[in-house]
């Protein structure tokens, strides 16, 4: 059920409408609007009897939400969500550039793509320091020590920092030192993991798994909003399909599906969407064009070196040339900013 207030309801009839909810046993979310506060309600198993709300002072309208999803819909929040991560945003009208190595390998890698990034102009750095490798002889991060050089770029440079946590531990970690935590694509239905994001503070990012529908990838955003963490960010990043040209297919037509039905944001992973450093620069651009709210973008100064994927990296002087590309695009594109509830 979606309490939708008065414009001139007052904060004691929101904090009524949240003790009724609390009497009923069940938990209040509300979503402060542009124009009205809504309040979604979980926890209930079946209906909810509007009965409850429909007099009580400043309540508009009592809606019964019958999709799976509920606070990350359109219905709950019609305004797009912008996102505060560190001190940037993610969602408004500038285009979000994240970009960094695909691991924290040592400072002088870290500090020299860092550099590129912040001349770059973009507020985001990304690195990781626990990383899901396939094997489990291949490089696994630097863990704690990894974290600590990441928390250096920030001083130094003044770039906000998403870096992945792989478990509990690690998004302890991560809260301590980073402003973003990731959850990756091999991570998105550990549901575990994701109460226990929810109910930290920081903004998460959150990677749409290889093989998740739509609705899978929604509704692990659900269960990290539903523990009170309402601050997330959807990542594609690909999925698997049977073309074997590209490490996995980049999904663009999911951007305007995720605009129409949620108020979060969504950027686009072309790194590990495609695997090919060729791929990166035109996958990137499409996104651009399909209305996605920025890119997460993997750099290496010497991506033959790299101990994780070297192959998709971009050269600093090929991410620069690409962010100009996608800045005057995006002057040029008109985002997709479907204002359609469900
Ligand atoms: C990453 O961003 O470092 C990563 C491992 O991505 P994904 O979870 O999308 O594979
Ligand atoms: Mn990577």
């Amino acid at each position: 059920m979606l309490i939708v207030m008065k414009q001139d309801a007052t904060q004691a009839d929101i904090d009524r409408v949240n003790e009724v909810i609390a009497e009923l046993g069940f938990q209040s979310h509300p979503m402060p609007g542009a124009a009205r506060v809504a309040i979604g309600i979980t926890g209930n198993k079946g209906a909810v009897d509007r009965a409850h709300f429909e007099n009580l002072s400043g309540v508009a309208d009592a809606i019964r939400v019958t999709k799976p999803y509920k606070l990350i819909s359109r219905t709950l929040s019609p305004d797009k969500s912008i996102i505060k991560v560190g001190d940037a945003t993610i969602g408004g009208d500038e285009l979000t550039m994240i970009a960094g190595p695909c691991a924290v390998e040592t400072p002088e890698q870290v500090f020299e793509v860092a550099e590129v990034v912040s001349k770059s102009g973009a507020r985001f750095f990304r690195g990781g320091a626990y990383k899901p490798r396939t094997s489990p002889y291949a490089f696994q991060g630097r863990g704690e020590d990894g974290l600590k050089l990441l928390a250096e770029v920030r001083d130094q440079f003044g770039l906000n920092i998403v870096t992945e946590a792989m478990d509990e531990r690690g998004v302890d970690l991560v809260e301590k030192y980073g402003d973003c935590i990731q959850i990756g694509a091999r991570n998105m239905q550990n549901f575990s993991l994701l109460k226990y994001v929810g109910k930290t503070r920081k903004p998460v990012l959150l990677k749409r798994g290889m093989s998740a529908t739509l609705d899978e990838f929604l509704l692990a955003a659900e269960y990290i909003m539903a523990e009170g963490n309402h601050d997330v960010i959807l990542c594609e990043r690909g999925i698997r399909t049977f073309g074997n040209h590209a490490r996995n297919t980049l999904d663009l037509s999911v951007i305007p599906a995720v605009q129409k039905m949620t108020h979060l944001p969504i950027i686009v992973d072309p790194s590990h969407a495609t695997g090919k450093n060729y791929l990166v620069n035109p996958m990137a651009k499409a996104s651009v064009a399909a209305g996605a709210d920025g890119l997460m973008i993997e750099v290496h100064p010497c991506p033959e070196d790299a101990l994780c994927d070297g192959a998709q990296a971009l050269l600093p002087e090929q991410y620069i040339e690409l962010t100009a590309q996608l800045r005057l695009m995006r002057e040029l594109t008109i985002p997709v900013r479907e204002t359609a509830s469900i």
